[in-house]
């Protein structure tokens, strides 16, 4: 019989040379169903195909994952609604459909420090990435300091593109410093960019009356929250920190 020639070792080289990983990792265990007669020939080359595609899914996933920079995981179940009243449940389960994606639409979260923005913005990121979407997070001035960086070796087209680019933006902490000049004209160039054509998340301390102060010229400050809050969710959060609620339970103890 010429099949004693064709070892599982030989099988799982090719499978190697071809980059069939997905494969490889399930077909000894097909190859003994199929040997067990328990799976006909077209039912296991199917089977090993689906295992493949289903390797490919996953690595694919982990890679976005990777890419979105989310500073930890937790999603809309691990939320407290109860803690924050002023948040309506009901607005941020239908954004946590990612209908909003679709239509590229922003999200504004405002409130006080503690009070679950960055928690609500990974949340949102969290759905989006398991929508197959790009997502990356980043604190503002992170991404100011690293586009203004890149201008010093010419990567600044390139920098300027990791932001435009991903399906959804997040962009943390905007309001602890004012941002003038160029740090308020490689934002402005951001959002432009992104206006009509990907959604982008925000969060901030200040409310959008008082963006002004951060943004210390008037005209940009204006054309900015335009096409900001064109086609826009503003979730305004009045609470208290929830990081606080932790202390107070623990000193209560
Ligand atoms: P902010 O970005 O508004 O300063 P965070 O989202 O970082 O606040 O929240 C601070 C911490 O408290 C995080 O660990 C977050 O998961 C948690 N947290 C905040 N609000 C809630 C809530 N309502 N339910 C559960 N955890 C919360
Ligand atoms: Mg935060």
């Amino acid at each position: 019989m010429t099949d004693s020639v064709v070892t599982s070792q030989s099988i799982e080289k090719k499978l190697t040379e071809l980059k069939l990983g997905g494969m490889k990792k399930t077909f000894e265990v097909r190859l003994s169903q199929a040997g067990g007669k328990e799976v006909s020939y077209s039912e296991f080359i199917s089977l090993l195909l689906e295992d493949e595609i289903q390797s490919r899914r996953d690595s694919k996933h982990k890679r976005l994952y990777k890419k979105a920079h989310l500073p930890f995981e937790k999603g809309i179940e691990d939320f407290d609604f109860t803690f924050q009243p002023s948040i309506r449940k009901r607005d941020l389960l239908e954004l946590a459909t990612g209908n909003f994606l679709m239509t590229n639409t922003n999200v504004l979260f405002i409130g006080q420090p503690g009070t679950g923005k960055t928690h609500l913005s990974v949340a949102l990121g969290l759905r989006a990435l398991s929508l197959g979407k790009t997502v990356l997070f980043t604190k503002l001035w992170d991404m100011l300091d690293l586009l203004h960086q890149s201008r010093a070796d010419y990567s600044f087209a390139k920098k300027m593109k990791e932001y435009t680019q991903p399906d959804l933006l997040i962009i943390d902490e905007l309001g602890y410093k004012s941002l003038a000049d160029q740090a308020l004209q490689d934002l402005f160039e951001v959002i432009g960019k992104r206006y009509e054509k990907k959604s982008t998340i925000i969060s901030s301390n200040r409310n959008i009356s008082e963006w002004d102060k951060i943004f210390l010229d008037k005209t940009l400050t204006t054309a900015l929250l335009d096409r900001l809050l064109h086609h826009s969710q503003v979730i305004e959060i009045k609470g208290e920190s929830y990081r606080m609620k932790n202390k107070k339970e623990t000193q209560k103890g």
